[in-house]
């Protein structure tokens, strides 16, 4: 009898169990279908895809794959066709007609007896851009993974061709949306002097998703969640696009604003790398901007300071301790670069930081107005830097600093810094500062601006926060430093 019971109650709970599961996994698939639907309905808004025709072109495919990490078996062409295939699903249930260039793995070369003197990379994008005049398409959307010689770039990139200001309309729309994929780096939409983007008669865009060469980014690019993020993102830019065209009539001024540049403002963030600095978590919680952290090398948190600011999408530099004319330089840090060293020396140390924050795209000085005067010594640096294809940022710590001139000749890319946003402490001087540093990039074109983590860090972290909302709104795009620089 008592055995029965036990037998009841287990099959009772069996049951139970069951149907528990079965109503989990009906509430799973149930949730997943509305959250693309409710995602759906927010992009197809007002019939804004009505009657449009988009033409996407996954990049390269057949005899030429793109990028590629061989021996992870990845290829740029099939993250591309990936990618576009997505966008695909997402936007033909918008009432949008869309053409893809490829659906499989081909290219279109001509044969060598018809592509005449064209060599077969022309003769492939002629083809392409042939079917989108054709179709008559609104629209030409080329979707491309990046790669650089290092891995320490990454981001996704619309680019647009200058001379037509829809194309940059829609590469702004696409790098918004772009730009709000969480942990994304904050790249802005540039210009690009692209054969497509020359070429096309309606406006046109070449989005590069992310780049290979990142390890970060490579293994998110081969995501389905990633690609999907991805491809959400450019259905909703191109959504922002036809919206926005559809006003144009009404007030066809908006575009002539926006297709004047706006101010770019760049604000790198010292002395990160240190346990002791205040303000660095509250610098890091500054996500949602393109902010640059300059991290000090041999300190107790810079790999890992290094490493997160690479995973939260800052860009990332290595702040070099140099030797000062005078002043305390117990506040150099260990591993700096000091006058009296040889060759050998400096590039032993230059390695050593270089190795601790591979992720760099560059370096400026911490401290260095002895050091940064003396070409043969800065001269070294550059020599460094260049190999390892890094930036310099001159933080202009001695106005006689021969920093260019030594860039210059090392074939290195040179900025230097306009603005010290907290020599004083107080909030409301480093609050001033910034809308000083906006005034400039306003006179200039642009500006850069540095403050510290460190005994102001809780002040320029919050005049940061209460700051950088205003200056958008005024029209002051924020970049990294990395695209504020001058090309010798
Ligand atoms: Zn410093």
């Amino acid at each position: 009898m008592r055995n029965l019971i036990i037998l009841i109650i287990h099959k009772k709970t069996l049951l139970i169990i069951f149907l528990l599961l079965v109503a989990l996994v009906l509430t799973c698939t149930c949730n997943e279908q509305e959250v693309f639907t409710s995602t759906l309905g927010e992009i197809f808004g007002p019939l804004c895809f009505v009657n449009k025709k988009i033409f996407i072109d996954p990049g390269h495919g057949g005899e030429d794959p793109g990028c590629s990490d061989t021996r992870q078996k990845i290829f740029e062409e099939d993250i591309n066709l990936r990618v576009g295939q997505l966008i695909h699903e997402i936007l033909v249930k918008s009432g949008a007609e869309i053409t893809m260039s490829r659906e499989s793995d081909r290219d279109y070369v001509l044969p060598k007896e018809q592509r005449g003197n064209q060599t077969k990379k022309r003769s492939d994008l002629n083809f392409r851009l042939q079917m989108a005049e054709d179709l008559q398409a609104d629209v030409f959307v080329s979707l491309h993974v990046n790669a650089t010689q290092r891995g320490s770039y990454s981001g996704a990139e619309a680019f647009y061709n200058p001379a037509d200001p829809y194309s940059l309309l829609l590469a702004r729309s696409i790098q918004e949306h772009l730009r709000s994929i969480p942990n994304m780096t904050k790249r802005t939409a540039k210009p690009g002097d692209y054969y497509i983007l020359k070429k096309t008669t309606m406006p046109s865009v070449i989005v590069e998703m992310g780049y290979l060469s990142n390890s970060r980014e490579r293994e998110l690019l081969v995501k389905a969640d990633y690609q999907k993020a991805v491809a959400l993102a450019i259905s909703r830019g191109l959504a922002d696009y036809f919206t926005d065209r559809a006003k144009d009539s009404e007030m066809p001024a908006a575009l002539q604003v926006l297709a004047t540049e706006k101010p770019k403002v760049a604000i790198v963030i010292d002395d990160v790398g240190t346990s002791y600095n205040k303000g660095v978590e509250e610098i890091f919680a500054l996500q949602q901007y393109p902010l640059t952290l300059a991290i000090m090398p041999n300190m107790e948190n810079t790999t890992e300071h290094s490493l997160r600011a690479d995973r939260s999408g800052f860009e990332v530099l290595i702040h070099m301790p140099m030797e000062p004319e005078n002043g305390n330089t117990s506040w150099l840090g260990p591993g700096a670069i000091k006058n009296r060293m040889s060759k050998e020396e400096i590039n032993n140390n230059l390695n050593i930081a270089f190795g601790q924050i591979p992720n760099a795209v560059g370096m400026n000085n911490h401290m260095g107005s002895l050091i940064t005067k003396n070409k043969e010594k800065m001269r070294l640096v550059m020599d460094f830097l260049h190999d390892k294809e890094m930036l310099f940022l001159d933080s202009r710590t001695n106005s006689a600093s021969v920093c260019r001139e030594a860039a210059q000749e090392a074939g290195v890319k040179y900025a230097k810094r306009d603005i010290f946003l907290d020599s004083r402490y107080d909030y409301a001087s480093i609050t001033k500062q910034i809308y000083k540093l906006a005034e400039l990039a306003r006179q200039n074109g642009y500006a850069i601006g540095i403050g510290h983590v460190g005994p102001q860090g809780l002040n320029t972290a919050k005049a940061l926060a209460d700051t950088l909302p205003i200056l958008e709104e005024q029209g002051i795009e924020l970049v990294f430093v990395s695209e504020l620089l001058n090309d010798f």
